[in-house]
């Protein structure tokens, strides 16, 4: 071991004397090195999404459902495609997956950013594949809602993506124009209240137009958010889209 690296060692062995880690889900003291804020017993409960999904909306699907040599595509999206190519969620909106969401989007969560890059790193290698030489662009929320909150969660998610993947890069071209949240409306509401929620700030030209461009988001419900930012997008001329979110359900 090298001198820097013990000497690395002892001073993060004395502050976790002095200022132990906490877990963010259990409160109980984090161990190993790789976490600031997950202890390893919340890690391994995250259900990560690996079997069969739609190619395009992420929705897990049976076995009965998939064709084989064919992309999977549900039931939802062959009657109404969405508007982008490709979508990939990382694991499913509940347990301590759900909870690691709600921490990221109420309690000021940039302190989350290094561990979501870790998480990412360790237990699901395809974000890496499915982002690569590619634009991230965070859905936005309002500027108003932005001040209050004091950051925005997508955008922490973004940067943790581009942490572990050299080749993507955080790119901010949506604004939002409502300040209404999605959150506690129901679908019929959501579809009105979204209509023309976004503006996309750059003009056609200022980047190239083939673009491969992953919208990110923290958790993919209807997908009508996602939707919507996506046509505002290809009003804007671009149509290599896809979608990332961390969450599904
Ligand atoms: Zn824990
Ligand atoms: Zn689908």
């Amino acid at each position: 071991m090298k001198f820097f690296e013990k000497v690395k060692k002892v001073f993060n062995f004395l502050l976790d004397c002095l200022f132990p880690r906490c877990c963010i889900i259990c409160n109980k003291k984090v161990d190993g090195a790789d976490y600031y804020n997950l202890c390893s017993s919340c890690i391994v409960k995250i259900q990560w999404i690996t079997g069969n999904k739609c190619s395009l909306c992420s929705r897990p699907m049976g076995d009965t459902e998939v064709t084989s040599g064919e992309k999977p595509i549900c039931i939802e999206c062959k009657a109404s495609p969405p508007n982008f190519k490709s979508s990939m969620s990382c694991w499913l909106h509940t347990g301590v997956g759900r909870d690691i969401i709600l921490t990221l989007k109420y309690r000021n969560a940039d302190f989350l950013k290094n561990d979501i890059a870790t998480l990412l790193k360790n237990y699901c290698s395809e974000v890496r594949e499915f982002v690569a030489n590619s634009l991230l662009v965070p859905v936005p929320i309002h500027y108003f809602r932005r001040v209050k909150r004091g950051y925005n969660q997508t955008e922490i998610i973004a940067h943790a993506i581009a942490k572990i993947v050299d080749s993507a890069t955080v790119i901010d071209i949506l604004k939002s124009k409502n300040k209404k949240s999605q959150t506690k409306l129901k679908y019929n509401e959501r579809l009105l209240n979204i209509k023309d929620m976004f503006e996309c700030s750059i003009n056609s030209g200022d980047i190239p137009q083939d673009s491969k461009i992953v919208i990110v988001d923290d958790v993919l419900t209807t997908g009508s958010t996602l939707n919507e930012c996506c046509r505002i997008l290809q009003g804007a001329g671009f149509s290599n889209l896809h979608v990332l979110t961390l969450s599904y359900g």
